[in-house]
């Protein structure tokens, strides 16, 4: 089974992040894309007696945990499940230094650690969500846009810290983003009023994974929906969870789709973000064919099977029909199965594509020509065959060369273009 591409692609982006990797325990890294977690499992998970949000379309890099120290605090059973948005810069700091700290500090390398301007003074937390929907909002996880060296196609990578928290150690308060005043439910799972955690006990947060969320790059991408689009757009934040701050926060509300500037692999397409469409005319489109896909070879196999002996003028027709259903049903479970069987089933796939064309071709010979004589009435007769049967199959043949044509010309219109566009 080929690699995910979310792996493949938040790998490269540590690679170029230089990521410390002393740090790094591949062996617990972990996958929650679509493929690699699918959607019949749980979404949340009950940790230490506290709902935990499955970080679904995210991905784990794990990050190497002190043995004794979670033995001794039984922390994998005990511990709470946590989250915190913040920057790869933060990120790489929080893990170099083993823990998240907290305002006032002093790292490593002698800063003394701010609240941030616009923050609320006196507010010496570290902050933690249960919710990656809430950690994955933009006031928090900042979003990157990174090209691959494997493909060159541009992703867009959001941060977050994996960590595990003591449960006696928190105080569970509201979400801080004002959704509660414009009536926004901000995660499916946790009330608005149990989204954030805070601590001042810096020992009792311990990150044991980094997440990325590896999306496609596309122009109206967003890393969050709709509406947090709304909420950044028309309030102010009071304040960002308190962590190392080694690059100035951008101000609040200005979209942070940041690049990392020491990095060649790294572009800078960072195109204003315009609000997303509930559900996209993509999707409906995407829904129908996928509807139509799935009827259009079961009806042609029951219309082949049940009106078999119904076509004396050619008793072909039915068999077509029910090897036509037959192979569809094969393509479509090929095509499926593309990303897992590889290149075996590409090449089925390109079988099926020329068996199908002879067999569209097959089809034609028998059925077009019986047109002028076929008869629906006197199925005793040798020109008779089954009404719905003959029309079914007759508009099939139809639908399928317009769709060839259809292709052909899309096809050319974009070849065209690319030759008009060099
Ligand atoms: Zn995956």
């Amino acid at each position: 089974m080929a690699e995910c591409e979310h792996l493949r692609v938040g790998r490269e982006f540590l690679e170029s992040v230089s990521w410390p990797f002393a740090f790094r325990q591949e062996a617990h890294d972990r996958c929650y894309c679509e493929r690699c977690y699918p959607p019949h499992l749980g979404d949340t998970m009950n940790v230490a007696n506290y709902t935990y949000v499955i970080p679904r379309g995210w991905t784990r890099f794990a990050v190497s945990v002190d043995e004794g120290f979670f033995n001794h605090h039984d922390v994998w059973d005990k511990w709470l499940n946590c989250y915190h948005g913040t920057s790869i810069e933060n990120a790489k700091s929080c893990v170099e230094h083993r823990q998240l700290l907290l305002p006032n500090d002093t790292t490593m390398h002698g800063k003394k650690l701010e609240i941030r301007e616009g923050h609320i003074k006196g507010e010496h937390y570290v902050f933690t969500t249960p919710s990656i929907t809430y950690a994955a909002l933009d006031y928090y996880a900042h979003t990157y846009n990174f090209q691959s060296p494997y493909n060159s196609q541009i992703y867009t990578i959001k941060v977050v810290l994996q960590c595990k928290q003591k449960p006696d150690s928190i105080t569970v308060q509201p979400e801080t983003v004002d959704a509660r005043q414009q009536g926004i439910k901000i995660c499916r799972y946790i009330p608005n009023d149990k989204l954030e955690w805070k601590t001042q006990k810096r020992s009792t947060v311990t990150i044991y994974g980094l997440l990325l969320e590896v999306k496609q790059y596309h122009v109206h991408n967003h890393s969050n929906s709709f509406q947090y689009q709304q909420i950044r757009n028309t309030q102010n934040v009071s304040y960002e969870p308190a962590t190392i701050s080694q690059t100035p926060s951008p101000p609040p509300f200005k979209t942070k789709v940041s690049t990392i500037s020491n990095s060649e692999n790294i572009s800078l397409p960072t195109t204003e973000k315009t609000h997303r469409e509930p559900m996209s005319k993509k999707r409906i489109a995407l829904l129908i064919l996928l509807v139509i896909a799935t009827i259009l070879p079961i009806s042609a196999l029951i219309f082949g099977q049940i009106y078999k002996n119904d076509c004396p003028i050619q008793p072909w027709i039915p068999r077509w029909m029910t090897i036509f259903g037959v192979l569809l049903i094969t393509f479509k479970s090929c095509s499926d199965d593309i990303n897992i069987g590889g290149c075996i089933s590409g090449c089925v796939s390109c079988l099926l594509v020329f068996f199908f064309l002879g067999w569209l071709i097959t089809g034609s010979v028998w059925v077009f020509p019986a047109k002028s004589k076929v008869q629906y009435n006197q199925y005793n007769e040798t020109n008779y065959c089954q009404e719905n049967l003959y029309k079914f199959t007759f508009g099939l043949l139809l639908a399928q060369y317009s769709l060839i044509g259809l292709v052909i010309c899309c096809g050319g219109i974009l070849a065209l273009l690319g030759l008009c566009l060099g």
